[in-house]
């Protein structure tokens, strides 16, 4: 971490036609932040970034930065990126700490949110500032949604989340914990206690499976369940780690903080084809986990993992296509098996109440505005866009909000 704000700022260009606000999914206004810093203007820094982005502290921590502004900003060319995000972090933090809102005026219709992640909170944090009554729903204990129970403490402390959790109750925003919407509060049932509009904000909590054999095993776990409350497993000395996102490195270095000796990630590519972010395979490393690279899961079994080795081959219209090698079987042993391919929505919602138009896994379709197929209800995050980041999510959602406050306005 830099220790001057100023000298950072002050290394800035301030871009014309910056790269790094082009690159950001919420068109974060990134030199005119920087000027105010320049000029010590730190909590009008702070409410532009709130304003345009009511989750910034939380994306300055967790966005993938190397593909979006520091990835992207010009002096990295030749040298050093600026840090803006450490930026964002710090000024967004102090601004959260010191945030008070005027008492806000409940005088407009009822909202339901279901589900309290980035977009859930998002949603929230604008409507009640409109003077919305909004009450959120969350299946969990906690607030949070991924933040709160998949990306680990060590990458994001959870007590941020516990600032917006007060922020939230200080907007006048009543929230229900434990309260799963769908099975027994239905949508219907909504609508007939007097919510004008409802929010899904549900999320992808459905594991996508590998479909071989073994996966129902004791010694197998699925990486979105485990990530949630890690301490509760047994996975003893040796575990090997499938996939090569984000959720699979977040389970890798979690599996070693909580005692397992030896963890390998095996994924069927190179790392040049891994979907996590460099910053997080390079922290993987270092700290010391192992990447065992061209194998592809073939059943798990109680010894371990049985793999057949894989090779990219250039086909006859020359792409390129990954193949199986034959007799190439391997076992690799090991204590416990963390499968981590990217998850899909659950359907508590979409069973159980009639209307509602899905696409591809179970994602939520919806129209331009984020609005579903039943009327009255919006959509957005992953469970319309399918797993994504967090600072899309609220980008989405950003939208979302515009359009239910135009359908309440338009339906009194
Ligand atoms: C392990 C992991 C690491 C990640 N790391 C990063 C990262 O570093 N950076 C990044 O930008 N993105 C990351 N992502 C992706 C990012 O977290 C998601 O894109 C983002 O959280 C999506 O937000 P959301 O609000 O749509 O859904 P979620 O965060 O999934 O929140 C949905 C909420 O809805 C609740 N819910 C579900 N069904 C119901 C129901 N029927 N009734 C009531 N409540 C319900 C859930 O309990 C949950 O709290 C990661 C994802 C995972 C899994």
């Amino acid at each position: 971490m830099f220790d001057n704000l100023n000298n950072e700022a002050n290394r800035c260009l301030l871009c014309k036609r910056a790269r790094c606000v082009q690159k950001c999914p919420i068109d974060t206004p990134i030199p005119e932040i920087i000027k105010l810093i320049r000029e010590d203007r730190l909590q009008e820094a702070g409410e532009i970034m709130f304003d345009n982005n009511p989750l910034s502290a939380l994306c300055a921590v967790v966005c993938p930065h190397e593909n979006q502004c520091k990835g992207n900003c010009i002096k990295g060319i030749k040298g050093e990126p600026i840090d803006f995000y450490k930026m964002e972090e710090i000024i967004s933090n102090e601004y959260l700490n010191n945030l008070e809102f005027e008492p806000i005026e409940q005088n407009k219709d009822r909202i339901a949110i279901v589900g309290s992640g980035p977009a859930g909170m998002a949603i929230a944090v604008i409507l009640a500032r409109r003077g919305y009554k909004v009450t959120m729903f969350e299946a969990n204990e906690k607030i949070g949604g991924v933040l709160r129970y998949g990306i680990p403490e060590f990458r994001l402390p959870k007590d941020i989340l516990d600032k917006f959790h007060d922020l939230l109750i200080n907007l006048g925003v009543k929230i229900r914990p434990n309260t799963l919407i769908g099975p027994v509060i239905t949508i219907d049932k909504l609508f007939d206690d007097g919510y004008k509009a409802i929010f899904i904000g549900t999320g992808v909590w459905n594991p996508k499976t590998l479909n071989i054999k073994g996966e129902s095993l004791g010694n197998a776990h699925y990486a979105i369940d485990y990530l949630k409350s890690p301490s509760v497993y047994s996975l003893g000395e040796k575990v090997v780690v499938i996939g090569a996102g984000n959720t699979a490195m977040d389970s890798a270095r979690t599996a070693k903080r909580n005692g397992a000796k030896d963890v390998s990630i095996i994924y069927r590519r190179d790392f040049d084809s891994m979907t996590a972010t460099k910053h997080e395979i390079e922290e993987a490393k270092d700290e010391g986990v192992n990447f065992e690279l061209f194998k592809t899961p073939v059943e798990i079994v109680d010894e371990g993992l049985i793999y057949k080795e894989t090779k990219i081959i250039i086909d006859d219209q020359g792409n390129e296509r990954l193949i199986e090698l034959e007799n190439t079987e391997g076992l690799f042993k090991c204590d416990s098996v963390i499968i981590a391919i990217s998850q899909t929505p659950k359907n508590n919602i979409t069973v159980n109440n009639k209307g509602f138009k899905t696409i591809g896994a179970g994602l939520l379709a919806v129209g331009e505005t984020g609005e579903t197929s039943r009327n009255g209800v919006f959509a957005s995050g992953d469970v319309v866009t399918g797993a994504k980041t967090v600072v899309e999510a609220v980008a989405h959602a950003k939208e979302v909000a515009e359009s239910i406050d135009q359908y309440c306005s338009e339906n009194k």
